[in-house]
């Protein structure tokens, strides 16, 4: 696109890198000098939650130390974008504004905007692919209609061929005239008073450079395990790469080639199936926007769940009585982060077992998740839930105690985050209220005392979720 005025504005958002950044590359165009801005905006559907706002804060630091390290700098400003994209670059004499495409329903709104002010200003907005791997309207079945289920998206994604190489960063870029910037640390990102972040900086480096060497940590090592590592919360078979692929440190094309080897395995292959999980995710919320509020299958918006705010609080603080429930739940909260295994058991016990809406659940990993992410968030709550196109069968319930025997079995992971049961012999770590009086006494366990009874009876919840899911779709179907 032209850029007559020799300043162009780039605007980051979900894409806080320097490497393979297009909108970036495309503002640097022609030598154009750059003003790289970010917009804190609160005011956008679903702004960032209590841990993503933890990782914002270092993420930025770091782009704005790689910034100043090419020789520009990272304006930062709060509030509506709508008003502070247009009014920046008139101030920079910015001819086009490039950014990443924005698939959530709020930035597309704010874009649509935002390009409409600077039209009327003379200059233009340009949005570049910065964070998937595919162009969500190029998609389409052979009949042109929108996939609903993730195995035909993926075949024919796999059928578009790779994706682009990764571009390297650039080493230098011309700075725009400078313009006022807010101080990060005047966003109070970061927790003060209590300081809820210790576990999160144990187990994470936000920002590019760590995430580059997290990635290369992965792909040297469980990669080549991954078909079955994936499947084990006790170790470390995952890439731990959510957070740095929501935020855009990494892009996802560099991922998807760096995974790719000479020699490699099936399991690499299955690696890129997660990434193209990522893109289905995506790829649904572009095309049904309500995907974070209702569900996907009209039937299920009249289920009859449940009002428990005793069991909504026992099941966030992990204190529901059941293990790998619980596990998960407080590695959640230490961590900011957990295992998508566990993710599906906690998942599905609250809105099987304990019959709560899934729209509880999802607001709680919102503010909860160092990766919360609303597009892969709210697909896979409405998949656990049943309520989405491609998902698994409502009577499909997740029964948490075989779960955790198969995925757990020597009862590490419920041990290392529920450290009341350390001392239980494995065959009971995953149901404790089935162990004899005197092997309870000896680990030093008192059920209800200092470690709850379940919450709820595992069958009786299983079958009180199943009637009211079978009479909800019966009553859909008359
Ligand atoms: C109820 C529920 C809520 C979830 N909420 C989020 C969320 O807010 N943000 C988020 O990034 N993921 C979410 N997931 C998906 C998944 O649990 C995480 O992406 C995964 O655990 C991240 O760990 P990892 O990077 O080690 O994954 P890996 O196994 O190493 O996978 C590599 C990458 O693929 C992507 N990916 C993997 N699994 C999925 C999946 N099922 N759906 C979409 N993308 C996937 C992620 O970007 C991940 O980093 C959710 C899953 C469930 C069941």
């Amino acid at each position: 696109m032209a850029n007559a005025s020799g300043t162009s504005l780039v605007w980051f958002r979900q894409d806080l890198r320097l490497h393979d950044q297009p909108a970036l590359l495309a503002a640097m165009a022609g030598g154009a000098r750059v003003l790289a801005v970010y917009v804190l905006d609160d005011t956008i559907a679903w702004p960032a939650g209590g841990a993503s706002r933890w990782w914002l804060h270092s993420s930025l630091a770091s782009l704005g130390a790689a910034l100043r390290q090419a020789g520009a700098g990272l304006v930062l400003r709060r509030g509506r974008s709508t008003e502070i994209i247009p009014a920046l670059a008139r101030e920079a004499g910015a001819g086009v504004v490039h950014a990443g495409i924005g698939h959530e329903p709020g930035w597309r709104t704010a874009d649509a905007e935002v390009a409409r002010l600077l039209a009327a200003d003379g200059r233009a907005l340009a949005l570049h692919r910065t964070a998937s791997l595919i162009d969500f309207d190029a998609v389409r079945s052979k009949t042109g209609t929108v996939y609903g289920m993730y195995t035909p998206f993926a075949r024919a994604v796999e059928e578009l061929g790779e994706p682009g190489r990764p571009e390297p960063a650039p080493v230098a870029i011309k700075p725009a005239k400078a313009v006022a910037s807010d101080r990060l640390e005047d966003w109070d990102l970061l927790p003060t008073h209590p300081d809820w972040a210790g576990g999160f900086r144990a187990t994470w480096t936000p920002g590019e450079a760590a995430a580059a060497s997290r990635l290369a940590q992965f792909v040297g090592g469980a990669v080549a395990r991954y078909g079955t590592g994936r499947n084990l919360p006790g170790e470390d078979g995952t890439s731990m790469l959510s957070p740095h692929l929501h935020f855009g440190e990494l892009s996802p094309r560099a991922v998807w080639h760096a995974s790719r080897v000479e020699g490699e395995g099936r399991d690499h292959h299955t690696y890129r199936r997660e990434l193209i999980w990522r893109d289905f995710s995506a790829y649904l919320l572009w095309h049904h926007p309500t995907l974070p509020e209702a569900p996907l299958r009209p039937a299920f918006a009249r289920l009859a769940s449940r009002t428990d705010p005793d069991g909504l609080r026992a099941w966030q603080r992990g204190l529901t009585g059941v293990p790998i429930v619980d596990a998960g739940m407080r590695q959640l909260w230490q961590t900011g982060w957990m295992h998508n295994r566990v993710r599906m058991i906690a998942a599905s016990f609250l809105v099987k077992h304990l019959l709560i809406a899934w729209q509880e659940g999802a607001a709680f990993f919102w503010d909860t998740l160092v990766d919360a992410d609303l597009a892969s968030n709210s697909a896979s709550w409405q998949w656990i839930a049943g309520t989405g196109i491609d998902s698994q069968p409502f009577f499909r319930v997740f029964n948490p105690v075989t779960q955790g025997e198969k995925f757990d079995a020597d009862g590490g992971y419920v041990r290392r985050f529920v450290p009341e049961l350390a001392r239980l012999p494995d065959k009971y770590v995953h149901a404790p209220w089935t162990a004899p009086a005197a092997v309870l006494a000896e680990a030093g366990v008192t059920l209800g005392g200092n470690y709850p009874r379940p919450v709820v009876d595992l069958n009786e919840g299983r079958n009180r979720a199943l009637d009211v899911y079978r009479r909800t779709v019966r009553e859909a179907a008359a």
